[in-house]
């Protein structure tokens, strides 16, 4: 479990389930993450993969839930301590848990 930031469980529905796992496929079909994509069976089996997580951007303060799943592997293979995405709303990459954007920003 991550420790410099909070994350909490969707319990999400069906219909939200499904969502994510079209997410995925296309995640899998562009190469963002590593294939051949699983079943959706074994997709909502993985462990947290309805972990959800608040992500804030460093540069204009848009702020978004997202899924963890993805972010997860990504720290598992840089051996980072948190995560870094870019921000949906200005482009740039500083786009981090609300926890650590909470501690940069003071
Ligand atoms: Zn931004």
């Amino acid at each position: 479990m991550p420790k410099l930031f909070k994350t909490t469980s969707a319990n999400m529905s069906f219909v939200q389930k499904k969502n994510l796992y079209d997410e995925y496929k296309s995640a899998v079909k562009q190469g963002f993450i590593a294939g051949p994509a699983v079943s959706f069976n074994e997709f909502i089996s993985t462990p947290n993969f309805d972990m959800m997580v608040d992500m804030k951007c460093l540069h204009c303060g848009y702020a978004l839930r997202v899924n963890f799943s993805g972010y997860a592997h990504f720290m598992d293979t840089e051996g980072a301590a948190f995560p870094i995405d870019v921000c949906s709303h200005c482009g740039k990459l500083q786009f981090v848990p609300l926890d650590i954007y909470n501690k940069l920003i003071d």
